[in-house]
């Protein structure tokens, strides 16, 4: 990481991104009020580093050892003074990161307009800020309903235009997973955020592809994911120069019989873990992360007192009706009584909450 002098000029900020690219890595430049900072995107080890120390407009160059450099307190804080705050992702008037708990809520799959209608009305009504459906639905087995995205293309962008148009009837921007790369283009004409799910998280080509349409992306974790490999698989997409990215703990797998009472393990302790390795907001899905509806509330209670900035969550007008995951919906009317709870609950740690325990690790 090159931290550049406060009177450094375009000039010499250019030399250095020249210089970088000579030794084949990428420049991720950072400018701060006061200060511009270089980092390295690649394999440094045949940097020299002491030729950059001597380069015109170099302050210092400081080595950063962590995976996640990009996306790490310890990067940004030297230009943003991010070394506690959280990065605000902004989507349209939706802003996340602050002390105002965000929910995206709505229906696991997308089935038809007069679902997605009617559970966009509850959900709006219940306080939601963003609506979720998903279109491609990455499913366990072959033979299960795999999103109206998967029967053709047609139909994937009659969904996502239903989508689109009834996020814009109830002003909530919308979420929608991206499953492969092939979909990117399509889903990104309509989606406000694109989802990268719990699959895919390790999938660094789609990561890549995703980023570069330039628009928030929330990064679920892999069931399977430690914090390290979550944070670095993030990394990719800040790589590419999009720092608007949503993290989401949805749960990883639980250990003995763990499964037959809840489908995951929700890793609440990596919320605060997390949050003093990066200033990127986080959000908790208790629907995938218990896979019981009777368990969400007290989840996302518990993961609002956690620190997380919102919560996605699964709703259903009649979770038994659902097509997908109905055992996990909730209705809006519980949706709301849990908005309700949670907003004071965010309330207090917002308020009480000290991030700037950073060196903990
Ligand atoms: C989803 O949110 O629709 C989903 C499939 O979740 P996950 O990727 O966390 O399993
Ligand atoms: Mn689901």
């Amino acid at each position: 990481m090159i931290i550049m002098k406060t009177e450094a000029t375009e000039k010499q900020i250019d030399r250095v991104v020249k210089e970088i690219r000579k030794y084949g890595l990428r420049a991720d430049v950072s400018r701060g009020e006061f200060k511009t900072v270089i980092g390295l995107i690649g394999d440094e080890r045949k940097i020299p580093f002491d030729h950059f120390a001597a380069l015109p407009g170099v302050k210092e160059v400081i080595k950063i050892e962590i995976p996640y450099k990009l996306i790490s307190r310890e990067y940004h804080k030297f230009f943003e003074g991010l070394e506690s705050g959280t990065k605000v992702v902004e989507i349209g008037n939706v802003r996340i990161g602050n002390n105002e708990l965000i929910v995206m809520a709505g229906p696991c799959a997308v089935e038809s307009k007069k679902q997605l209608f009617r559970i966009a009305e509850g959900v709006k009504k219940a306080g939601t800020h963003i609506l979720r459906g998903g279109v491609f639905k990455p499913r366990s087995s072959v033979h299960s309903f795999q999103g109206l995205g998967a029967i053709d293309w047609e139909t994937a962008e009659k969904a996502l235009m239903w989508l689109k148009e009834t996020g814009e009837e109830f002003e909530l921007p919308v979420v929608t997973e991206v499953r492969g790369e092939a979909y990117v283009d399509l889903v990104a004409e309509y989606a406000d955020i694109l989802q990268i799910g719990a699959r895919n998280m390790y999938n660094q080509d789609l990561l890549t592809t995703v980023a570069r349409k330039k628009k928030p992306v929330l990064l679920k974790r892999h069931f399977g994911a430690s914090i390290e490999e979550f944070l670095s698989f993030a990394e990719y997409i800040a790589a590419e120069g999009n720092k608007d990215i949503i993290l989401c703990e949805r749960g990883i797998v639980p250990v003995g019989k763990g499964r037959e009472y809840t489908r995951y393990t929700l890793d609440l302790a990596a919320i605060p873990a997390i949050r003093k390795e990066t200033y990127l907001p986080i959000i908790a899905d208790p629907s995938h992360g218990t896979g019981r509806r009777n368990l969400i509330f007290n989840m996302s209670c518990a993961a609002v007192a956690a620190g997380a900035h919102g919560l996605m969550i699964e709703v259903h007008y009649n979770p038994l009706e659902a097509l997908v995951d109905g055992q996990q919906a909730i209705t809006p009317d519980e949706l709301e009584n849990i908005i309700k709870a949670c907003r004071e609950i965010s309330q207090i740690i917002g308020s009480k909450m000290n991030e700037s325990q950073t060196d903990i690790r």
